[in-house]
């Protein structure tokens, strides 16, 4: 799994030279349209809408969308022009041969091993259910880290495939024994009193990937300023977001209350949203020098 993640990061990284470098002559500005999911590590792209509007005149619209599978549906028929999405899935949409390209991360760290109050270490995990929104994510990968650190595998655990918004629900209700998942759900699940932080995502694995920007080939080709112009003004908007900054967009685009986003923002940051080589490069030993490659 990480290895797939790593090849996903470097495709990532060769393709930011298609934004930054000149190709064809530019159509006039006009809308442009991105899917989001309504969790908190969409943040940097919904405060570039505001932004951008007012500093160049590029108008963003926001497409709402209620799971990862939807939202793909309409990047890879270019019903819209980007997407804040996991990384993993835009990548996978890419190797099938899907014209699109990650040009930013969506954030740093911003995830978390939610367990039951009961469960104490993660060997407790053993023979327990543990949900995760995708098996292609992130939060797989930290599932696997977490168990790894008592010595079991992902064997040793029952996985589910859920929504991420019936998370909180179902670990309060014993459905099941632990999750991870985007922002700001894990917030949710201890607010609830529902559980408990087992690992946060730096814990288990540093500069862990997430979501990315991702943009269509389309979009690109035939808007290419505006193009540069939305990633530029992306990484500037997700610099500007410090915790109270956040909180006030979370508020704007999420209907959750002031103690969830408490919780849920001191876990994540925004700033420096460049897909670097240093970060490639430290992704891969650390892939190779700790844990197996999965
Ligand atoms: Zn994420």
């Amino acid at each position: 799994m990480k290895k797939r993640i790593i090849s996903a990061v470097i495709a990532a990284s060769l393709t930011l030279s298609a934004v930054s470098c000149g190709k064809k002559a530019e159509s006039s500005a006009g809308t442009i349209k991105i899917a989001y999911l309504p969790i908190t590590h969409s943040l940097a792209v919904l405060e570039e809408a505001e932004e951008l509007e007012q500093q160049s005149g590029l108008k963003v619209e926001l497409v709402k969308y209620g799971s990862w599978n939807e939202l793909l549906d309409a990047l890879n028929s270019n019903r819209v022009d980007g997407a804040s999405v996991l990384i993993e899935l835009a990548m996978k949409s890419k190797q099938e041969g899907i014209g699109i390209k990650a040009v930013a991360l969506g954030h740093h760290d911003g995830n978390v091993i939610i367990v039951s109050n009961d469960i104490a270490t993660a060997a407790d995990l053993k023979g327990k259910t543990f949900a995760i929104p995708h098996r292609q994510s992130s939060h797989n990968i930290l599932l696997n880290d977490a168990l790894a650190t008592a010595g079991l595998t992902i064997d040793d655990v029952n996985v589910t495939e859920l929504a991420p918004t019936e998370m909180p629900s179902a670990l309060a209700s014993g459905q099941i024994d632990g999750y991870c998942v985007a922002e700001p759900f894990g917030a949710m699940g201890v607010s609830l009193g529902a559980g408990k932080v087992l690992f946060s995502s730096e814990e288990l694995w540093k500069d862990s990937l997430c979501c990315g920007l991702v943009l269509t080939d389309k979009f690109i080709d035939e808007r290419h300023d505006d193009a540069k112009s939305f990633v530029e003004n992306y990484k500037k908007a997700g610099n500007s977001l410090d915790k109270a900054k956040a909180k006030e967009t979370a508020k704007k685009y999420f209907s959750q209350s002031d103690e969830v986003l408490d919780i849920s923002l001191q876990w994540i940051s925004y700033n420096d949203l460049d897909i670097t080589e240093t970060i490639i490069q430290h992704t891969c030993r650390k892939g190779k020098g700790i844990r197996p490659l999965r």
